[in-house]
């Protein structure tokens, strides 16, 4: 008998999730209650997405992109 290894995706997925930053914030346009991660937001009901440079971390840059 071996023992089953735990599956991986939960814990990639949680790995992954311990990175990021989730917070709630009001629509600006419509007042919705709506998540974002990292600052950045955008309303499934009308829309609108607050600027990029509202984010709390740095967006990667060109020179970050090395499959270009
Ligand atoms: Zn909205």
């Amino acid at each position: 008998m071996t023992a089953t290894p735990p599956p991986r995706a939960p814990m990639q997925a949680a790995e992954f999730l311990s990175g990021q930053e989730i917070t709630t914030t009001d629509c600006r346009r419509c007042g919705t209650q709506i998540a974002g991660i990292n600052g950045r937001y955008s309303c499934s009901a009308c829309g609108w997405v607050n600027d990029w440079s509202e984010g709390h971390t740095d967006l990667p840059t060109a020179d970050d992109d090395t499959a270009a």
